[in-house]
């Protein structure tokens, strides 16, 4: 008897496995069946959220971050997205969208004196596409931009220590005068030594630092030390995600130049941004 409900309970726990399993993998097929006809038909909008200097509030720069209005699930949210277009490779097609929109935008910026940089997000599967450092070029000069006015934002697992074949891209970016942002430091396992020869222009401290700093006296710790580790280095730092009045403050306090969050400025359409 005892044998047999054991059994009937794993049983059960497989059928409901099973059936979570199913509807997830058909949401993603349904999810890469109008991925295509999504990007033509450009259901897909490129947001933009500001950058600040700590001090002064003065604008800095804005994040390029990718909107999908999906004709049947309304809204969806990169983080529910980006993992399966990195897993079936539709991403680059995506990012070169988004790239080439945000070159569109320096451009018209430009044109009205308004000129400020823009970073877009370069995901860790597109540095496989050896051609890169020219195709992100090209696409420069196709706009009439100099490749400083595009930075690129790559993710810190991107810098995998015994991948030479992705650090030699991302060197090769540097190089042709893109102006690289290490996102989400600290949310992995780089190590602080790695700063130090890494191509990297700006950190982007991730905003764990700030989410579970107001308890934690040793997160700040951490915090403080890379910010002065990055001040030695003459590498800028953006903390991420900064909501409150109080976290601008502490920031100020540590030392850290520069922000993006919420407090200033949530990702917003490209028109809503230009009044911003
Ligand atoms: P990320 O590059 O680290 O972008 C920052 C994320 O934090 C964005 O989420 C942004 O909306 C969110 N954020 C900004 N300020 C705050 C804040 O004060 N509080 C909180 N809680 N969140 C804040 P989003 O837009 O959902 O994007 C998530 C991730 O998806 C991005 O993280 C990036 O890794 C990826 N992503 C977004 N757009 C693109 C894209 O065009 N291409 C690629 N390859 N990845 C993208
Ligand atoms: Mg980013
Ligand atoms: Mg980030
Ligand atoms: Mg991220």
């Amino acid at each position: 008897l005892a044998a047999d409900s054991i059994k009937g309970s794993y049983g059960r726990r497989i059928a409901q496995y099973n059936h979570t399993m199913h509807e997830k993998l058909m949401l993603e097929q349904k999810i890469v069946n109008t991925m295509v006809e999504s990007l033509q038909r450009e259901d897909f909008q490129v947001y933009l959220q500001p950058k600040a200097e700590i001090n002064t509030g003065r604008l800095i720069g804005a994040e390029a971050l990718v909107r999908w209005k999906h004709p049947e699930f309304g809204m969806i949210s990169p983080g529910d997205f980006i993992p399966v277009f990195e897993k079936n490779g539709f991403i680059y097609s995506l990012d070169l969208f988004v790239w080439r929109t945000a070159c569109r935008m320096l451009r018209d910026w430009k044109k009205a004196n308004r000129s400020i940089p823009i970073s877009v997000n370069v995901s860790r599967t597109d540095l496989y596409h050896k051609d890169l450092p020219e195709t992100l070029s090209g696409m420069c000069r196709d706009y009439d931009l100099a490749p400083d006015e595009l930075h690129l934002e790559i993710t810190e697992s991107s810098y995998v220590r015994d991948s030479v074949q992705l650090l030699t891209v991302i060197r090769r970016l540097r190089q042709a005068g893109f102006i690289i942002e290490m996102d989400d430091f600290g949310s992995g396992y780089s190590s602080l030594n790695t700063l130090s020869d890494l191509p990297i222009d700006i950190i982007k401290l991730d905003m764990i630092f700030l989410r579970q700093s107001e308890n934690n006296l040793r997160r700040q710790k951490v915090m403080q030390l890379i910010i002065d580790l990055a001040r030695e280095l003459d590498l800028p730092v953006i903390a991420e995600g900064v909501e409150t009045e109080e976290q601008a403050i502490l920031l100020k306090a540590m030392g850290c130049p520069y922000a993006q969050g919420y407090l200033y400025g949530r990702p917003m359409p490209e028109t809503e941004f230009f009044k911003f």
